[in-house]
């Protein structure tokens, strides 16, 4: 028998970058039926190509504009109960991962947060890989108990060859700089998650073991401390340049260039640079 997938497009993803996902299943289940189901909060018409085998279903409801988790949880269980999947794989979102946990809870689900990878086997059990101990361990975790399988996986970062991030020692005038020199450099703005519960930077940017995994050319950590689930999510990068007021900051434990310095002034003053070197054509 075919497994039934139901791949769920939370409203904080854009759709083009959610057909990475249904590719992704696809490519690993070919055989299965598999259904993509966007959740959004006005019928829309579905223009992007799917790969081939995936069927789209757009679920609409006026409650997935309104970010309220339990609302469209509530209606989002509904469509669950009449489609009695075998799988369901959100994408770790902030939006994403809060729908597929209050879920859980509603529907007595096991759930795995944050999978980096998954396959299914012969029986239909589907091993969900994870990191675990701040990415010091790779987990393969089976749902035992219950029919349902449902996870959340970690999208890959669009691909940078520089990430500028920036911690809660960087502060919201730091962070202003840091986005301009992420821009100037060509790079991507990143930050840790005490920054982003701080409302320094968006979910989006977060690096980390809740966050996203990068391994960039050059990673720049201002006002980082360098806790491990931070170092999860980018100590493969090429190089790391860290900027810390803290002489015994952890992050320069792993950094190849140390900055003893307050983070917002040493970025202005890279900025300074940088527009100096770009107006005399050096860059
Ligand atoms: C289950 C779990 C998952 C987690 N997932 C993540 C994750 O994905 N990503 C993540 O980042 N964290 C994650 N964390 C949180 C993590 O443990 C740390 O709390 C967090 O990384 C700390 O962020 P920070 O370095 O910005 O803040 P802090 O630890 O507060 O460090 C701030 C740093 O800024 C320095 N500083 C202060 N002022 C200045 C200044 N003016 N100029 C320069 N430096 C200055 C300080 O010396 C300090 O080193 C997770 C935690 C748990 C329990």
């Amino acid at each position: 028998m075919k497994t039934r997938w139901l791949i769920i497009k939370p409203p904080d993803m854009q759709e083009k970058v959610f057909i990475g996902l249904s590719a992704r299943v696809c490519g690993k289940s070919p055989e299965d039926a598999q259904i993509c189901v966007l959740l959004t909060g006005k019928k829309e018409k579905v223009d992007i190509p799917y790969p081939e085998g995936v069927r789209v279903s757009v679920h609409s409801d006026p409650v997935f504009t309104s970010h309220d988790i339990s609302l469209m949880g509530a209606s989002l269980e509904k469509r669950i109960r009449e489609r009695e999947p075998d799988v369901i794989l959100f994408p770790a979102t902030e939006e994403g991962k809060q729908i597929a946990a209050w879920l859980a809870g509603r529907m007595g689900i096991g759930l795995t947060a944050d999978l980096t990878d998954f396959y299914m086997d012969e029986n239909g059990i589907l091993h969900q890989i994870r990191m675990a101990y701040g990415a010091s361990l790779q987990a393969e975790i089976v749902t035992c108990a219950g029919r349902i399988q449902m996870a959340t996986i970690k999208m890959e970062r669009e691909k940078a060859d520089i990430v500028v991030a920036g911690g809660l020692g960087a502060g919201k005038e730091g962070f202003a700089l840091l986005e301009e020199l992420a821009r100037l450099l060509g790079g991507k703005l990143g930050a840790s998650r005490a920054a982003v519960d701080a409302g320094l930077a968006p979910f989006s940017c977060q690096i980390g073991q809740s966050g996203n995994y990068v391994n960039p050319k050059i990673y720049f950590a201002f006002g980082i401390s360098g806790a491990v689930q931070h170092l999860a999510g980018m100590k493969g990068s090429g190089k790391i340049v860290a900027v810390n007021t803290d002489e015994r900051a952890l992050i320069f434990d792993y950094a190849d260039y140390k900055i003893c310095h307050d983070a917002a002034d040493t970025a202005r003053m890279m900025l300074a640079c940088l527009k100096d070197a770009r107006a005399d054509g050096l860059c």
